[in-house]
């Protein structure tokens, strides 16, 4: 499958590129504008945080990247070349393009890589999930600058003992979301956000207003539409915009960028809306006898050579987690804003809270999709989602849709009997 260059060269797209890549240089200016920076390992609260003048930052995003350099130099080409000239453009910064392109997921999971070894230095827990290993590895060395670290209590146990051995040296802000939806459970979560409001109030002495709050949601619901619009492509396979490594580079780069919003809201919002408009554009690419295949659980870790792998074998993998637990929905903006809020958290929960429910979860995604096969990602060390997997495997059979479940426990490991297990089942999804 060949490369496009110039899809990579859209400026929208290269835009998101470089932001993502530029965390380290993000902090030095938040620390020269007296803006407190609040971790955050999943994608919940982070408006909150916006609208107290805070940062928020997703640790694993902070590194050194080689690519920014070349980003950096590829986007200031476009610049000078014009949008509209961004075509022939592409041709003389081809070279720069293909090193994007083999250099983003290479050089995020170099970092990745470099955290797991952090965590097993810092002496965190060596039976728990990757998840939680690369959470601890990657926030503990920003200790001294990460003012506040937003924890969530839900299903997940694990989650829990890395947020407690966190605040050994990070302050948190514990919330706790309940697996109901009964009015008590909507009235505790009132309370719980109502706390971390307060807690967020005083790190940065700013009040956050229904109306500031209200702003910044309408920020994040355009960008989740836009992710959405952006998965819900796949429902037309004769006519996407970006050939299959293109794509899953995106989708790859919108589930990082998504837990903090690249720490920029606005400047993620205005990028991927015009992304939008300019693929909206491009819809000319056929899909037929790619097949695709979506992987569930994601969220918390996977192999990162797997787009790679895929897109060598043909087909196109679709890692879209926060479409099946409700993530992607709008928030309500009318009304108590605040209440609101804490709705939009007891769904996404409520959408993961059990075994069965989140079985349910990922088969509504793949029927949406109308994906032609599965990939289980058994986590190993998960102890609160991998165990549906049984389940999910029957459901999955009673609807005929090849299924293959694979294993991860630590990126690189058993890499050739992967691709082994992948080339059959795709071949297999090709005879069909
Ligand atoms: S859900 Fe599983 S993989 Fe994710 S953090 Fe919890 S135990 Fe780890």
């Amino acid at each position: 499958m060949s490369i496009d260059a110039e899809e990579f060269l859209i400026p929208s797209f290269l835009n998101l590129n470089l932001k993502f890549f530029s965390a380290e240089k993000q902090i030095r200016k938040f620390r020269r504008h007296k803006r407190p920076l609040v971790g955050t390992i999943l994608p919940l609260g982070v408006e909150l945080v916006f609208a107290a003048g805070a940062a928020p930052i997703f640790p694993l995003r902070i590194g050194k990247f080689e690519a920014e350099k070349l980003l950096r130099g590829t986007r200031l080409a476009t610049n000078i070349l014009g949008s509209s000239l961004v075509g022939a453009g592409a041709r003389m910064l081809q070279p720069q393009a293909e090193g994007i392109i083999n250099q983003f997921l290479t050089e995020y999971n170099k970092n990745l890589c470099e955290y797991e070894n952090k965590a097993d230095e810092f002496n965190y827990y060596p039976e728990s999930c990757f998840a939680t290993r690369i959470a601890y590895g990657s926030s503990l060395p920003y200790r001294d600058l990460i003012k506040l670290f937003l924890a969530w209590g839900t299903r997940c146990g694990w989650f829990s003992q890395f947020y407690a051995a966190l605040n050994d040296s990070i302050p948190i802000a514990f919330t706790d979301i309940p697996n109901s939806m009964a009015p008590h459970a909507r009235e505790f979560m009132y309370e719980e956000v109502s706390q971390l409001i307060n807690r967020l109030e005083q790190l940065t002495g700013n009040r956050i207003t229904d109306e500031s709050l209200r702003e910044k949601i309408l920020l994040a619901n355009d960008i989740r539409k836009c992710y959405r619009e952006i998965i819900y492509y796949i429902k037309t396979p004769n006519e996407m915009p970006l050939s299959p490594y293109a794509y899953m580079q995106l989708i790859a780069l919108l589930s990082i960028s998504f837990v903090d919003f690249l720490s920029v809201i606005k400047y993620f919002r205005k990028n991927l809306v015009k992304l939008v408009q300019e693929l909206n554009n491009r819809r000319n690419i056929d899909y037929s006898g790619v097949p695709k295949l979506l992987i569930v659980p994601v969220f918390s870790g996977s192999e990162p050579d797997l787009p790679q792998i895929i897109r060598d074998l043909g087909g196109c993998l679709l890692q879209v987690d926060y479409l099946s637990y409700g993530m992607l929905e709008p928030i309500k903006t009318e009304g108590d804003i605040i209440r609101n809020y804490c709705d939009y958290l007891l769904k996404s929960h409520n959408a993961w809270k059990d075994n069965k429910t989140i079985v349910t979860s990922w088969l509504k995604t793949a029927q949406e999709l109308k994906v032609d096969g599965i990939i289980f990602n058994k986590l190993i060390g998960c102890t609160s989602i991998t165990p549906a997997y049984r389940l999910f495997k029957d459901r999955v059979q009673a609807t005929g849709i090849p299924f293959i479940d694979i294993d991860f426990n630590r990126i690189g490991e058993n890499l050739a009997q992967l691709k082994n297990k992948l080339a059959s089942f795709i071949e297999l999804i090709k005879k069909d």
